[in-house]
């Protein structure tokens, strides 16, 4: 909460969305998809994955939440004081950080801003589906405001979410289809978030998404069929993974082992969600991305410095950094 607000009141300002108090009033996105299900086993992973493979090569983290990871671990300085207090590697790029929540956009809270000042920071803004019902054409204004910055990369995440109906579901609907023209009409690539709704996401990207529109479906977790679906109907959209990834029983890892080429795969912490082994119940931060890297090198039987290479690829390809 105390990250540099900057200048400007945090309370009472015209909030365009919602209305009212704290700076966290709307629900926070939660991402725990297998968190529970894994609990079990987990013992076994830390014997297995202690060892991580790790590389020189360049890697940066596609998806997290940086403002929300300063507030979990009471961080309140910069991005670059967080790399050198958390002993990050030269080889870490950066982190593409992802602003979901109405009140990120309220004109006197310079977050965002703030963050994306400082180097290997970028951003990606859009209203999670939790946060569907809180779409309105001013928060939309709001939002379209972050497009112009130049480390902006992407809209988003939107999409559905089935799982906790914090929003209506024909609302998320609508709000899901207005975002993805948004995506279009800034040239942004779009993040995805989708859980327990494949088929309406499915039907909804159809309808609205350009074939060719750079695509990132993240913290995928969904079944075979759709992401069959998905990778050939999308040819520009790419699957992340998070530390969901380095859980021995998750269903994640049949995915990247048996259907999804590597040239289709990004990487991300999801933080503060979704902690890899070995750092499971901690707060999960840029730098854990080589965790899931050395599992995904793993799953696909490739040398961890041509994985590295293929990943920073994709990244570049979806987000052009
Ligand atoms: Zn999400
Ligand atoms: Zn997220």
């Amino acid at each position: 909460m105390s990250y540099r607000l900057g200048g400007g009141e945090e309370q009472g300002s015209s909030r365009g969305a919602g209305g009212g108090g704290g700076q966290r009033q709307y629900h926070q996105h939660q991402h725990q998809h297998q968190q529970s299900q894994n609990q079990q086993g987990n013992r076994q992973q830390q014997k297995q994955q202690t060892q991580i493979q790790t590389s020189h090569e360049p890697f940066i983290d596609t998806h997290c939440h940086l403002d929300i990871i300063f507030e979990r671990t009471r961080h309140s300085g910069s991005f670059q004081d967080f790399i050198e207090k958390n002993s990050y590697p030269g080889n870490f790029e950066g982190a593409i950080s992802v602003f979901c929540d109405p009140s990120a956009f309220s004109p006197s809270l310079r977050i965002w801003r703030d963050l994306l000042a400082e180097d290997k920071v970028y951003g990606s803004f859009g209203i999670h589906p939790h946060n569907a019902k809180y779409y309105t054409d001013i928060l939309e204004k709001q939002i379209e405001e972050t497009m112009a910055h130049p480390k902006t990369v992407a809209w988003g995440e939107c999409g559905l979410d089935y799982h906790y109906n914090n929003s209506p579901h024909d609302v998320q609907q609508k709000v899901f289809a207005r975002q993805i023209l948004q995506a279009v009409k800034f040239k942004k690539a779009l993040v995805v978030h989708s859980r327990d709704a494949e088929e309406d996401t499915l039907k909804i990207m159809r309808a609205n998404c350009p074939k060719d529109l750079k695509v990132h479906l993240h913290c995928h977790g969904g079944s075979e069929q759709f992401t069959r679906a998905m990778m050939n109907e999308f040819p520009n959209l790419f699957f992340g993974f998070t530390g969901a990834l380095t859980f021995s029983n998750s269903p994640q890892r049949k995915l990247v082992q048996n259907i999804i080429p590597s040239e289709r795969l990004l990487v991300e912490t999801d933080g503060p969600y979704m902690a890899p082994v070995p750092y499971r119940g901690s707060t999960a931060h840029p730098k854990m991305v080589q965790s899931i890297l050395s599992a995904m090198a793993d799953l696909k039987g490739l040398p961890i410095d041509e994985m590295y290479r293929i990943v920073r690829k994709n990244t570049k390809t979806v987000y052009g950094i």
